[in-house]
């Protein structure tokens, strides 16, 4: 097998990691601020690890504004459960994204286990399987990954009640909201595909399908 190339090596990545740090360290005004901002943080969202945006230049806020919880097609596993229910527990977070992304390769591979009915081994299998769920729970007809991703991260919503008596006491409450959106593939606007609780100005909907 030949090396990867010098951009790709591991020493060359880490490398460029270590020195993105030193700047960032010597921009940091004050650690302070930045640990004051954290504290109060005004979303929780939970991406997709392979979407290629962070998620604080998605919603066009400050570094350390948002608690950012990320996996591979949005697992909903005890670990990610722990995370949310941490950021609306104890951090009093009034907002949960969920966010999907156009070309999400999560969704690719769960569409094609499902055209093909080859399901992969392995831990990826689980990331199928979740996708799997939502497209056969929605009862709709899905054809193409970004279909299948709106359909997904608004599953991905039901989940979290679901699973988190906390999350789903919360939004009954009024405490907190879940979102789920996805990003056009285009311009990077937020399509909302799903929420539950209140977001809006006027109506106070508990529980919102669009
Ligand atoms: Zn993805």
């Amino acid at each position: 097998m030949s090396n990867p190339p010098a951009a790709s090596n591991p020493s060359a990545a880490w490398q460029r990691l270590r020195a993105g740090n030193e700047r960032c360290c010597a921009a940091l005004t004050s650690r302070a601020d930045v640990a004051t901002e954290r504290q109060t943080p005004r979303a929780a969202v939970f991406r997709c690890a392979d979407s290629p945006m962070a998620s604080e230049a998605v919603f066009g806020q400050s570094r350390g504004s948002l608690v950012e919880i990320s996996n591979w097609g949005h697992v909903v596993d005890t670990g990610v459960l722990a995370g949310l229910e941490y950021a609306v527990g104890t951090l009093r977070t009034p907002v949960i994204a969920v966010l999907g992304h156009p070309d999400c390769a999560a969704m690719h591979t769960a569409l094609n286990a499902w055209k093909s009915v080859s399901f992969p081994d392995g831990a990826v299998r689980a990331v199928v399987e979740h996708g799997i769920s939502s497209l056969t729970r929605l009862n709709t007809t899905i054809g193409t990954a970004d279909e299948l991703s709106a359909a997904h991260v608004a599953q991905t919503g039901v989940t979290l009640l679901h699973k988190s008596p906390l999350i789903a006491k919360a939004v009954d409450g009024g405490q907190t909201a879940i979102v789920c959106l996805v990003s056009d593939r285009n311009d990077g606007r937020l399509r909302v595909c799903a929420t539950f609780g209140d977001v809006s100005e006027t109506a106070s909907p508990l529980f919102e399908c669009v």
